[in-house]
């Protein structure tokens, strides 16, 4: 056969089969690459005969990738972490509202868009981890500690316009005023230990190393190094203090990975049926456990038997909505105080 011949002929069968896969399919745009969400996504295949083609890549690459494929995007569903981030896509037009009574009876309306652009899947504490030899435990109870004189010369973070500092200091606004949030931020940046650089993991590696007396870490990371099979990172863990902060004010800050449907998705039903589906009991354990994070739906088993050994702790129940609403302001202000 020509080569002409055969390009044609690949190209009508490759037309036949996405006219017959139209209804089979959904296209997940999503930063999560865990090992369980395998079983997850076969799961869902084997309940509905839905197939999940899946593209992987880093959150702001998704929403780059969606945005420069336009009313043409494959994208159905888009899946990323933390309120900064899902706030963007919102913002970006990216999403499309959606109403779903399983969504809105199974997700708790704090994790969730008001108008369905966006669901949280499973939730994640901003938590602070100290060096219990050279910080006093008294000192590192709350977030607005971290700008306290007691620990001049002893805090790591991440660098300011990270989503995770800006959901943060969003939540700082919500309780305590733009000014006093301001002062906050100013405070914590006049008691680092060293300029902000790296990850969470760093954060937490830089406290057992002695490094930085005080860091904060998304909760999963630090049940990473718990978990891990490596001994020393499990020694990395055992060399840190964890406080859950702020139990005596607004409680814990929590944040989300979550998503929705995305506006041109071309296989909108396939899409819902497949949100709709990471709702149920099932669905929710995979998601929650890949990342070591915790369910947001109430009956579904954590199953997670290190992040169940940290503890209960009381969580601020601000909404995930609110929070993206002050991420503007929170750019402005460490940007102001120099948190880079
Ligand atoms: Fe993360």
């Amino acid at each position: 056969m020509h080569a002409r011949a055969r390009v044609l002929l690949l190209a009508s069968a490759a037309m036949a089969a996405s006219a017959l896969g139209q209804d089979q399919a959904v296209n997940l745009y999503s930063a999560r690459h865990y090992d369980t969400d395998e079983a997850l996504y076969a799961n869902f295949t084997r309940a509905t005969g839905i197939r999940v083609h899946r593209i992987e890549a880093s959150d702001d690459q998704l929403l780059e990738r969606i945005r420069n494929e336009g009313a043409n995007s494959p994208a159905d569903v888009l899946l990323i972490v933390d309120a900064a981030r899902l706030t963007n896509a919102e913002q970006l037009k990216l999403l499309a509202p959606l109403k779903s009574r399983i969504l809105e009876q199974r997700i708790p309306p704090e994790v969730r868009h008001p108008q369905g652009l966006w669901f949280g899947f499973s939730s994640r504490a901003r938590v602070i981890v100290y060096d219990a030899k050279s910080v006093n435990l008294r000192d590192v109870q709350r977030y607005e500690d971290l700008a306290a004189p007691a620990n001049k010369g002893k805090v790591c973070t991440r660098p300011g316009s990270h989503p995770y500092m800006l959901s943060l200091v969003s939540a700082m606004i919500e309780h305590l005023g733009e000014a006093r949030a301001e002062a906050w931020a100013r405070g914590v940046v006049a008691n680092f230990a060293r300029p902000p650089r790296g990850g969470d993991t760093d954060q937490i590696r830089a406290v057992a190393a002695g490094e930085c007396g005080v860091a904060l870490t998304n909760s999963y990371y630090l049940v990473r190094l718990i978990r891990s099979t490596k001994p020393e990172d499990r020694a990395v863990a055992q060399a840190v203090g964890l406080v859950w902060p702020d139990q005596n004010g607004h409680g814990t800050h929590m944040n989300i990975s979550g998503g929705g449907l995305v506006r041109n998705a071309p296989h909108r039903d396939n899409a819902i049926r497949f949100l709709e589906y990471l709702a149920s009991d099932e669905a929710q354990t995979y998601f929650a456990n890949g990342n070591n994070e915790w369910p947001v739906v109430r009956s579904a088993v954590a199953g997670n038997p290190e992040l169940a050994a940290l503890g209960n702790f009381r969580r601020d129940p601000l909404s995930i909505a609110a929070l993206g609403r002050n991420v503007a302001a929170a750019q402005r202000i460490v940007d102001r105080v120099g948190w880079r």
